[in-house]
């Protein structure tokens, strides 16, 4: 028996937050390191910021947003 290559070439899709998971935020005080903790929406992280500058002074912050993306094959020609 000989044997056969298959070759598919497809389309995929990348798709954001179909995980079961939203975005994350969290934020990062610039000067002393210090993290908000990550939450589902900003405004904790935001407020988190704002408490930490009071009470310390410090004023610069980093924010990262975690996103989830999902690779899927596309569906119908294209
Ligand atoms: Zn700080």
């Amino acid at each position: 028996m000989d044997a056969v290559s298959v070759w598919r070439i497809a389309d995929w899709d990348l798709d954001v937050g179909t995980s079961d998971s939203g975005s994350i935020y969290k934020h990062q005080c610039m000067s002393c390191g210090q993290t908000s903790g990550a939450a589902v929406t900003a405004d904790g992280p935001d407020v988190w910021c704002l408490r930490h500058a009071k009470r310390t002074g410090h004023t610069e912050f980093r924010g990262t947003v975690t996103t989830f993306f999902r690779a899927s094959l596309a569906e119908g020609p294209r």
